[in-house]
């Protein structure tokens, strides 16, 4: 079954997109928790369309999925489910864009944050959230942690500066929440549903 699930994955996906080596996949079998079990197998996504064809391929396989940034998590999230396939998203790494009028960024899941916090600042400008593991940690991770460091007492947590988010759905379908004005607040608030929900819900692939 997951051979065959493989072989349809390696149809829409360069094949060095795909890990399946012993050694590779001990790399990622666990997380700063130390917590272990190993994948089926990693893919490292560098669109959104490889993202989400992959995504449907697991909802036809039922093949369970774990979505890993850096793997700094004390939670045990990025630990992979029993036969999962693992997302990394240390591929998606841009910081699109920096709006300096409206104070925005849109950037890729895998942005490292203390990259987010050295750009901005280049511009003069500051973004606070500062968990310890800045400097290895992914922006998507800090979201579906919620992380925050030192800063937090007086600036608040990531989900105080998380305005809206495209999510892929298990189904493969893309949601946009959020928006990129404060005066956004009819409707259910998925945004803030999404942040530090670990990857239980849908896969972050842009902030
Ligand atoms: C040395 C150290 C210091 C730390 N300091 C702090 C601190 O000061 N404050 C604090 O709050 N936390 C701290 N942490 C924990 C913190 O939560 C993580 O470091 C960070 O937020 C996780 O980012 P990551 O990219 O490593 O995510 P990972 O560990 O890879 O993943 C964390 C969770 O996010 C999910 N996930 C990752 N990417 C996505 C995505 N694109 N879409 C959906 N789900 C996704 C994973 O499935 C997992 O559930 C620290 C950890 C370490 C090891």
């Amino acid at each position: 079954m997951f051979e065959k699930f493989i072989n349809e994955v390696e149809k829409v996906i360069d094949s060095k997109q795909l890990l399946t080596s012993k050694e590779a996949l001990l790399a990622y079998s666990l997380d700063a928790t130390r917590l272990k079990s190993m994948p089926k197998a990693v893919f490292l996504p560098e669109t959104s369309k490889q993202l989400r064809d992959v995504i449907r391929l697991c909802n036809e396989f039922s093949i369970s999925v774990t979505p890993r940034g850096s793997g700094t998590g004390l939670s045990g999230g990025a630990v992979p489910a029993k036969g999962s396939l693992v997302i990394s998203f240390s591929r998606m790494n841009s910081i699109l864009n920096i709006d300096t009028i409206n104070l925005i960024a849109e950037v890729e899941p895998g942005v490292i944050t203390a990259n987010l916090q050295e750009e901005v600042s280049d511009q003069s400008l500051f973004y606070p959230p500062d968990p310890s593991s800045a400097a290895v940690s992914t922006i998507g991770g800090n979201i579906a942690e919620g992380a925050g460091g030192p800063k937090a007492l007086k600036y608040g947590v990531t989900r105080d500066y998380v305005m809206g988010l495209e999510i892929v759905l298990p189904d493969g379908s893309l949601i946009r929440t959020g928006g990129s004005t404060y005066k956004n607040v009819s409707g259910y608030d998925l945004t803030r549903l999404m942040t530090a929900s670990e990857g239980s819900l849908g896969l972050i692939m842009k902030a």
